[in-house]
């Protein structure tokens, strides 16, 4: 247990007790955030431990030591971000701050992954951040952490246990700044510095210029998947842009394509191969398209499949071979 002197004499005076302060037991905070001294978890004299988180009512503080040393100890804070992480360790304390850990989460990792170029398996790269991330800290505080915790480690945050409540708080602060920041960023995305992006529909009035958007997002097993639709077709894919980059997975062709479709289906003079073209697909597309015409009948089907000329030919050598 810790307490802050300045506060055990302030709380004197008020309430004519002291007593222990929530702000000042939580793990990663060495500093009163009111009066910025360093907290005190043993007698600075003997050493002699407070009290021990282990003691089920820990006795009310007294400011003596039972060896009679005064604790009266104020140590000024000169490094600042002691003073930020209590001030921000502190507002998880508050209830009026909701914290949706898994999007928290979500956010780190996007940070992470596109920002950082970091994950669970470019070992490498990981040191190099790491390096950066605990050097913001200082390497005496990242010790003092480390002894109580567990190791600070960038990418723990991939690791399959939970996370201690400090390493929220510590990434908060390292990507920016305060927790409330953070809460207000945007989720970075891959796409970021893009708004608009080519309409791939070849039968789309707006083929090939930027109209296509981004209109969802998604984190799948640390990867991200971008939801983009074209407002003019209705054409959507997604994309993921983790490890498999550029993989574009068609969602729909859109209203625009299918209705170019069932008008080429039905001419006579269009065949597949003609369809290919106009509608820049595969057959796989126009397979799957067709299960939507069961009616078709076979002889139009034929006709799609094979030219006029061929057809005649066919039926003239069924008719031949009769003979
Ligand atoms: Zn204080
Ligand atoms: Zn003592
Ligand atoms: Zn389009």
């Amino acid at each position: 247990m810790c307490l802050c002197p300045l506060c055990f004499i302030e709380d004197m005076h008020k309430y004519g007790d002291p007593y222990w302060h929530r702000s000042h037991q939580l793990a990663g905070t060495l500093v009163c955030d009111t009066h910025n001294i360093m907290l005190l978890s043993e007698c600075p004299v003997c050493g002699e431990v407070l009290a021990t988180s282990t003691e089920k009512i820990p006795k009310v503080p007294s400011l003596f030591c039972s060896s009679g040393h005064s604790l009266e100890c104020v140590i000024p804070n000169h490094n600042k971000i002691l003073l930020t992480i209590a001030c921000e360790n502190r507002l998880l304390l508050d209830e009026k701050v909701n914290l949706d850990v898994i999007e928290i989460e979500e956010k780190m990792k996007g940070i992470l992954l596109y920002k950082e170029h970091i994950s669970n398996k470019h070992t490498s790269r990981n040191i190099k951040v790491n390096r950066k991330f605990q050097a913001k800290f200082s390497e005496e505080y990242v010790n003092r952490i480390e002894d109580s915790i567990q190791s600070l480690k960038v990418n723990s945050i991939w690791k399959k246990q939970s996370i201690h409540p400090i390493f929220y708080v510590l990434y908060m602060i390292y990507f920016s700044g305060s927790i409330t920041n953070f809460v207000h960023e945007d989720k970075y995305l891959p796409w970021k510095n893009m708004k608009s992006w080519p309409c791939p529909n070849k039968v789309c009035p707006n083929y090939k210029q930027l109209v296509v958007q981004l209109v969802d997002s998604k984190m799948i097993s640390g990867d991200i998947y971008g939801y983009f639709m074209c407002p003019t077709c209705g054409y959507a894919y997604s994309e993921c842009d983790g490890d498999n980059l550029g993989t574009l997975d068609i969602i729909s062709k859109g209203h625009l394509w299918e209705a170019k479709f069932k008008e080429l289906l039905y001419r006579e003079d269009i065949s597949f191969d003609d369809m290919k073209e106009i509608l820049g697909t595969t057959f796989y597309w126009i397979e799957k398209e067709l299960k939507k015409y069961e009616d078709l009948g076979l002889e139009l089907l034929l006709e799609k499949l094979y030219s006029k000329e061929i057809l005649e030919n066919i039926k003239t050598d069924a008719h031949i071979n009769k003979k």
